[in-house]
C-alpha cells in the first residue's frame, strides 16, 4: 500500500472505502495530518477508536522512529531518524535566530538517499556509499516530523510554528533519485498538502545537465542549486567523481536553460576548502563562469570531517575570496554556518551513531 504521506484524497478516499468507510472519513483524516500536522493516530478524536486502530497499524502518517536527538546551542536541532527496514536518515531543523529576521524562518534540510553514491573527496555522506533511494513519503516525512514535534513544554513558542523553506541539501544526491524527489516536492508544494511556497524549496545537485532540463519542465518553481566546488574541470573531478559525467560549459548550459524556462535565478555553491580551491585565481576564474548566467553564489565555508584531510579556510581568507567575487561583479554571499555542536555538518551525526 502506497504511504499516507503520499496519497492525494483520492487514493486516501479509495483506500478507506475498500476498508469500508465513507468518505468523509478520508477527509477528517487528511485534515488531521495535512492542517493540523497531527500525526499520531491516537489524538484524532473525531475518528472511531477502529479506524484510529487501523490507521496506527496499517497506514501510520509516519514511519520513522526518532532515534536521536542533538540540540545545538544556536537552536539548531537534528534528528536522526530509523526508517522500519533499519536504515537511518537524518534531518536537521534551522531556525532563525531572535531577531535575525524581519519573518522568523524555519528551514528543514532533508536527506533524499540513504548514505550518498557520489562520493564528493570532501564529504562525510559518501563514505560509506549509498544504501538505498527514500521514498516520496520519506523525504516529506523528514519535514513533518518537525511540524508534528510535540511541545517542548507548556508555553513553548515554536509549539506552533511550522517549517517555511526545505533544503533539499542533506545525505544524498536528489537527482539521483529524481522520481521520488519530484514527487516529494509536489507533495510539498501542493496546497492542500505541504503547503509551501515553491518559492521556499531549494534543489541542491552535483548536477546532471540532463535531469536539470528535465526538471526545468516539472512545473515546480523550486531554487535550484548546482555544487560547482572548483572553477576548472580538472578540478572539480578531483573533488567530485560524478563531475566527470559532464563539464561545468555544460553545466553552465543547463543553468543558463533552467533560469530561461522557469525564470529563477540559479545558485551555484561553492564549498571553501584551505589551500585546494580558495586561491585568488580559483576566484578568478569562478567570476568568469559566474558571469555567463543569471546566478547567486553561495560560499559555503567547509565544515570539518574527523576521517577526511580537508580543512576550512580562515574567515579573513573566506572574506577576500567574497570580496574578489564582489568586485568582479557578482552576486556572491557566505553561508551563515549553524549548528557545528550538533554534529549537524553534512552526514555527521548518522557516522557518529555508527549506523552508515
Ligand atoms: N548531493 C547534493 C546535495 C547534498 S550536500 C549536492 O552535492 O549538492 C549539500 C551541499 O553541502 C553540497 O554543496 C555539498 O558539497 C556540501 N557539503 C558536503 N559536505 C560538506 C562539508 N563537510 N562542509 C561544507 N559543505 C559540505
Amino acid at each position: 500500500m502506497k504511504p499516507l504521506l503520499a496519497m492525494t484524497l483520492e487514493e486516501l478516499t479509495e483506500t478507506l472505502a475498500a476498508w469500508g468507510l465513507p468518505a468523509f472519513r478520508a477527509r477528517q483524516v487528511f485534515q488531521w495530518v495535512w492542517g493540523g500536522r497531527r500525526t499520531d493516530p491516537a489524538t484524532m478524536t473525531n475518528l472511531p477508536a477502529a479506524l484510529r486502530a487501523k490507521l496506527a497499524a496499517c497506514l501510520p502518517p509516519l514511519t520513522g522512529r526518532i532515534v536521536r536527538r542533538t540540540d545545538a546551542a544556536d537552536g539548531v536541532v537534528k534528528l536522526l531518524l530509523a526508517w522500519p527496514d533499519d536504515q537511518t536518515t537524518e534531518t536537521v531543523l534551522i531556525p532563525t535566530r531572535p531577531g535575525e529576521a524581519r519573518r522568523p524562518r524555519r528551514t528543514a534540510c532533508v536527506s533524499t538517499q540513504v548514505g550518498c553514491p557520489i562520493g564528493c573527496t570532501f564529504c562525510a555522506s559518501g563514505l560509506g556509499g549509498v544504501r538505498r533511494n527514500l521514498q516520496a513519503a520519506e523525504i516529506v516525512e523528514q519535514v513533518i516530523q518537525w511540524d508534528a514535534l510535540p511541545p517542548a513544554g507548556p508555553g513553548d513558542p515554536d509549539a506552533a510554528a511550522r517549517v517555511t523553506h526545505v533544503v533539499l541539501m542533506g545525505t544524498g544526491e536528489p537527482l539521483a533519485n529524481y522520481d521520488a524527489v519530484v514527487e516529494a516536492c509536489r507533495i510539498l508544494v501542493d496546497p492542500d498538502r505541504g503547503g509551501l511556497s515553491g518559492r521556499h524549496l531549494t534543489l541542491s545537485t552535483v548536477g546532471y545537465p540532463d535531469r536539470i532540463r528535465r526538471l526545468a519542465g516539472e512545473g515546480i518553481p523550486l531554487t535550484l542549486a548546482i555544487s560547482l566546488h572548483a572553477p576548472t574541470d580538472a578540478l572539480r573531478r578531483r573533488l567530485i567523481p560524478a563531475a566527470a559525467a559532464s563539464t561545468i560549459q555544460e553545466l553552465v548550459a543547463a543553468g543558463k536553460d533552467y533560469f530561461e524556462r522557469t525564470g529563477r535565478e540559479v545558485t551555484l555553491e561553492y564549498v571553501l576548502l584551505a589551500d585546494v580551491n580558495d586561491s585568488g585565481r580559483c576566484a578568478d576564474e569562478l567570476a568568469a563562469i559566474a558571469r555567463q548566467l543569471r546566478c547567486n553564489v553561495n560560499l559555503i565555508r567547509y565544515n570539518e570531517v574527523a576521517e577526511l584531510p580537508c580543512r576550512r579556510p580562515s574567515d579573513g581568507a573566506v572574506r577576500r575570496f567574497r570580496d574578489r567575487l564582489s568586485e568582479a561583479g557578482v552576486n556572491v554571499q557566505i553561508r551563515a554556518s549553524r549548528g557545528a555542536d550538533a554534529d549537524a555538518a553534512c552526514g555527521q551525526l548518522r557516522r557518529r551513531a555508527g549506523t552508515s
